[in-house]
């Protein structure tokens, strides 16, 4: 019996979308189409370890996620961490989210490479690789190379697999700990940069889609000055 037969394959996208924008959206949907995923959730921080809080509340960020997804879209949104108190890890993310699942499936991780530089200081990371496959998307202002890495992640980068024509055949069958490195559409937007614009009165239209833009206007946040 195949994994498809017995199982599904999903993947997981977590983020702290501050706000989400594009990049999220279609290297989100290049990892679900390119790895023939099942489904794929984009999986809100409520409180995210390792940076400084949001600017925007949870209940706002993940609002901005389903605004940006809109219905009947290849893209689920999972709110399962505002569900939960405390800080947002994402091994108690996976381990509840596995239980949901039908025996047999497989969680595959998606993060930037930006993130990747810093998951050896992600709470029980060598747990969540014990776990899921890992899916890294090369994003155009933060390439890999092995030599900047923390020496903790260098060896495992090297065994990485590039993903390609074959590998969604492939993926089923491989085993959890498999890194993969994934060439997504170059989109350098960064939700950083959708703040300072944000703040400094210029528009971010077309760098988040439209729904999401009229909701930052509506409620005033992120320090948004006009209408523009
Ligand atoms: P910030 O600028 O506030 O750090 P961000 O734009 O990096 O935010 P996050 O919510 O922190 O967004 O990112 C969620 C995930 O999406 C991370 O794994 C991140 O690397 C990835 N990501 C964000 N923007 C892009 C992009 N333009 N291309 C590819 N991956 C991205």
């Amino acid at each position: 019996m195949t994994q498809r037969e017995s199982g599904k394959i999903v993947g997981l996208m977590g983020g702290t979308f501050d706000p989400v924008h594009n990049g999220h959206l279609r290297v989100a949907l290049e990892f679900k189409e390119r790895l023939g995923l099942d489904a794929l959730h984009l999986v809100p921080a409520a409180t995210p370890p390792h940076r400084q809080p949001p600017w925007a509340t949870a209940a706002q960020r993940l609002t901005m996620v389903q605004l940006a997804i809109g219905n009947n879209a290849p893209l689920e949104v999972d709110d399962r961490e505002l569900q939960r108190p405390g800080v947002s890890y994402t091994l108690e993310t996976l381990m509840s989210l596995q239980q949901q699942l039908p025996p047999q499936s497989k969680i595959v991780l998606l993060m930037g490479s930006d993130a990747f530089c810093h998951f050896h200081r992600w709470h029980g990371w060598q747990m969540i690789r014990q776990r899921v496959q890992l899916v890294l998307a090369i994003r155009p202002d933060h390439p890999l190379r092995q030599e900047d890495l923390p020496q903790a992640l260098q060896s495992w980068f090297s065994s990485s697999r590039l993903v390609d024509a074959q590998t969604s055949a492939d993926f089923a069958h491989s085993p959890a700990g498999t890194l993969w490195q994934l060439a997504v559409t170059p989109l350098a937007i960064s939700a950083t940069h959708l703040r300072q614009l944000c703040a400094s009165g210029r528009s971010i239209r077309y760098l988040t889609p439209d729904p999401v833009w009229d909701y930052i206007h509506q409620n005033g946040i992120y320090q948004c000055k006009q209408m523009s």
